[in-house]
């Protein structure tokens, strides 16, 4: 097939901003594509090369490069070429001119290389010569680079020259979004725009929108009806629709839920083939190379040899476990040093869902066939493991759950439909799976000084050394010490270093009677002494017992993500923060909120 059509095809689209046309555009040539590289022609409509998750070079050589051979070819002097740049602000533009203007009349390589060059462009030399640009690395690929640009805009005519130095450059930018592209597929070559959901459902389960044009191309329909999960291949993510009121929530999934924490961390796809794994994001991106450790716990966490799972990456407390949040993973996107952000900055996997399974296919069986094959092929650890999850069939119990789950620093819960229908809809947005988020968020501004009632053993680094502390503020009425948080972050090595010996005049091997709690922690402390703690933010709590039931029935107040900030030796228990002053906070906090939302719905 002949660049030219491609071209031609290129330059129609950037004329009209019709679908419709921009439809028949693709249709038409699609129609006069060759089977065989249907693939690449998709690729390049799409400006890239190969799908992005394949984590190869991506096209984009960088205008220097491009104008250095373009000096070369056409025998001027790179100032000019840049120039030019500045006055078209395009390279397309600028190749083209050069093409069109200066072949006839400079001498230079360009005359010589069309004179001898008479053969026509075709889209497989054109894919391949950008893909040997892109591939090329090392010392002296500038060179390399700039040699394989001079020859192939060397060959091309005005308007592919507009094209090629766009490709070279990674600007092709048509705008043409890939369910056009679908769209224009089923009607090349099914003869009908019916036949797209069978396209979208191939490309929903294979996110390799040339193969699946490939396949169609060279097999029909039957072939992409075939299509079913590859290791390797990412697979699109399922997607959740949101609410918030858990009445309404559990009548929309028929009465009866799978309600999990929804974590707050970066959602990961993995796939494995033996010993080789792969992690892929959200938007599929592939991300193993941030994850070394992740990719290690699946090699050793997934007893099968091959599968494709997904679940929730969550940054942890190297000391206690509890999570942290999620802006704490932006320290894996680095490039360099990987090792140094996976020690500092530990994670945990929790799964949530089985899509394939050495050879067999679970994305239409219903969830709970999937979670238990999840379970029957994870060996769970501490940092790998199923997300936390329960069967629930009333909103009481569903708001309960809810709590826990913002206390123990997730987002919320996803409630995920149970029955018989409850497929994984790849791609897709549905009611199988709604998200029940907290729907605000907000900043605690003043430290409150809790004292320690209990301890809890650490593990990892500090395995069996004291390394978070249970904490309560003090009720006057009642004169007792009601629990609000666990506190396993802030410290530094010293303080952690401290702690046993800070702690251990007051150890009790039972609950001092003064303190009310419904969380054991591993040892009793009496309550003596006070720390300042900082939080994100003041949330409702199933588990403590600080002010129970003065906001909502069952329910205490607690923190989340609390830090330690430093110990108040200047205070004794009773001076410590009152459960009062806590329910004041939470409805000061309460105000706060609504008063943004006001101004934001006034702005
Ligand atoms: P969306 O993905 O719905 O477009 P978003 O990217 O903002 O929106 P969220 O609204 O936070 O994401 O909700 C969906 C995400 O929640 C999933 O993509 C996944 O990463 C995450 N998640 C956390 N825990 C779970 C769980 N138990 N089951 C499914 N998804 C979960």
């Amino acid at each position: 097939m002949l660049f030219e059509v491609l071209a031609r095809a290129f330059d129609n689209a950037e004329r009209t901003t019709s679908r419709t046309q921009l439809t028949s555009i693709l249709v038409d040539l699609f129609k006069k594509s060759d089977p065989e590289i249907v693939d690449k022609v998709v690729y390049l409509i799409q400006g890239k090369l190969w799908p992005d998750w394949a984590g190869l070079p991506e096209l984009g050589v960088g205008v220097k490069i491009l104008i250095k051979a373009m000096s070369k070819l056409f025998n001027v002097k790179e100032e000019s070429v840049e120039a030019l740049y500045g006055k078209l602000g395009d390279s397309g533009k600028v190749a083209e001119h050069l093409k069109s203007s200066r072949t006839q009349t400079a001498g230079g390589l360009a005359r010589f290389i069309q004179k001898t060059e008479a053969s026509k462009l075709t889209v497989a030399e054109v894919y391949d010569t950008l893909a040997k640009v892109a591939l090329a690395t090392g010392e002296g690929s500038r060179d390399v680079k700039v040699n394989l640009i001079v020859t192939l805009l060397g060959k091309a005519a005005p308007l592919e020259a507009r094209y090629i130095a766009r490709l070279f450059e990674g600007r092709l930018r048509l705008g043409i979004g890939d369910a056009t592209i679908m769209d224009a597929l089923s009607v090349a070559y099914t003869g009908s725009a019916l036949n797209r959901q069978i396209v979208e459902y191939a490309y929903n389960v294979r996110a390799d929108l040339g193969n699946v044009a490939k396949v169609l191309a060279t097999r029909g329909l039957e072939g992409l009806r075939e299509i079913a999960p590859t290791p390797g291949i990412p697979i699109r993510p399922m997607l959740a629709e949101r609410l918030s009121d858990p009445q309404e929530i559990l009548s929309k999934t028929g009465g009866q839920a799978l309600v999990e924490y929804k974590y707050d961390g970066e959602r990961a796809q993995i796939h494995k083939v033996g010993d080789r794994v792969a992690v892929f994001s959200r938007r599929l991106e592939n991300i193993t190379h941030q994850y070394p450790d992740v990719v290690e716990m699946a090699r050793t966490g997934i007893r099968v040899k091959e599968a494709i799972v997904e679940g929730e990456i969550v940054c942890v407390d190297p000391d206690t476990g509890s999570m942290r949040p999620f802006q704490e993973l932006m320290h894996r996107k680095r490039k360099h040093d990987i090792h140094e952000a996976v020690r500092d900055y530990p994670v945990a996997v929790y799964l949530f869902d089985a899509l394939y399974v050495d050879g067999v296919n679970f994305i239409n069986e219903p969830i709970r066939k999937r979670r238990d094959v999840l379970s029957k092929i994870v060996s769970e650890s501490e940092k790998f493991r199923l997300s936390e999850s329960v069967l629930i069939s009333n909103a009481s119990d569903l708001e309960k759950f809810f709590l826990k789950a913002v206390e123990d620093g997730a987002e919320g819960v996803m409630v995920k439909a149970v029955h018989s229908q409850s497929v994984y809809q790849a791609g897709a947005r549905g009611w199988l799976w709604i998200k029940y988020k907290r729907d605000y968020k907000s900043e605690m501004i003043d430290t409150v000084d809790l004292v320690v009632v209990g301890a809890f053993r650490g593990r990892g680094r500090r395995g069996g050394k004291i390394g978070a502390l249970l904490v309560a503020a003090y009720d006057e009425e009642s004169d007792t010490f009601q629990t609000v948080c666990k506190v396993g972050s802030g410290f530094s090595d010293e303080d952690l270093a401290k702690l046993d010996e800070l702690l251990s005049p007051y150890l009790i091997d039972r609950k001092h009677p003064r303190v009310v709690s419904d969380v054991e922690p591993d040892i009793w402390v009496v309550p003596a002494l006070v720390m300042e703690v900082l939080g994100a933010e003041l949330t409702l709590s199933p588990q403590h017992t600080c002010c129970r039931g003065a906001i909502r029935k069952g329910v205490g107040i607690s923190i989340r993500f609390p830090r330690f900030i430093r110990w108040r030796d200047d205070k004794g228990p009773e001076d410590a923060t009152k459960t009062s002053e806590l329910v004041e906070m939470y409805f000061n906090q309460l105000k706060k909120i609504s008063e943004e939302q006001v101004e934001k719905l006034e702005t």
